[in-house]
């Protein structure tokens, strides 16, 4: 289980998230709608060591606390980040990207296991194992970029809008396999802009503005909620 409470981020004088708190539970997808700038990158980066929280903060998975841990042991705590852009190493391979995944401790002992269940999950990496990333679509890259991230063996994946920029096709594969990563027992925190594609998967969710929980609930009760449908949804 994340627990997540009082974490804010400042960048100078200028406060990105202000004393937010969340939960997110093995087996579970949670959705975290937001306008531009309000900060959900901020949160992932803060959980992922990548960007200073303030004081305060309190981050806890499993009992562990990452608000005290470098980036590599947060990974080795068992949480792992798709970043905005994906992240991958256009240069390298597949097959090699995936490897890379696997370095952190906690994930060496199960290293053939997962990639079966990545090959399950994207059949289409299987037949592309030796193809240099940079060569291919953003969908098959995204794939390249959550196999990656589920080679660390996280109790807790972390997506940065991992469906921006892809067909309305391609969306609908990784939206599926994003349930079936959840099969699995892995907690998914999804920063979307995508509304009414990731309320359709997720259990749960929060509205961010401005840094702050403004609203949080059930994904099928948010997706009947007026203000979230004006604001997300595009409904008059
Ligand atoms: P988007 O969907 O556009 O990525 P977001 O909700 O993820 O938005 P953040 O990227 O977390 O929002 O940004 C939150 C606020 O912090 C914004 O006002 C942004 O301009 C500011 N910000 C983000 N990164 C930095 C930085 N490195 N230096 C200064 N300000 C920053």
């Amino acid at each position: 289980m994340l627990e997540v409470k009082d974490i804010s981020v400042r960048y100078g004088q200028h406060s990105a998230l202000d004393r937010m708190s969340l939960q997110v539970a093995p087996g579970e997808i949670v959705v975290m709608l937001g306008a531009n700038g309000a900060g959900k990158t901020s949160l992932l980066k803060a959980l992922g060591g990548m960007v200073p929280a303030q004081p305060g903060a309190r981050a806890t998975l499993n009992g562990v606390d990452l608000m005290k841990l470098p980036q590599h042991d947060i990974v080795n705590a068992g949480l792992a980040l798709v970043p905005e852009g994906r992240g991958v190493f256009g240069q390298l391979s597949v097959k090699d990207n995936l490897r890379l995944g696997a370095l952190p401790k906690r994930a060496r002992a199960g290293e053939a296991q997962m990639l079966e269940r990545i090959v399950s999950l994207f059949p289409k990496l299987n037949l592309r194992m030796s193809q240099t990333v940079r060569t291919m679509s953003g969908g098959e890259q995204q794939m390249v970029a959550i196999g990656r991230a589920l080679m660390s063996h996280p109790d807790i994946l972390l997506l940065d809008e991992p469906s921006l920029g892809l067909s309305p096709l391609v969306c609908r594969e990784l939206f599926s396999a994003l349930r079936r990563i959840r099969e699995l027992g892995i907690g998914v925190l999804l920063v979307e802009q995508n509304a009414r594609q990731s309320l359709a998967i997720a259990d749960r969710g929060y509205v961010v503005e401005t840094g702050r929980v403004v609203g949080e609930g059930k994904a099928q009760a948010l997706l009947h909620d007026p203000a979230v449908r004006k604001a997300y949804l595009g409904a008059a």
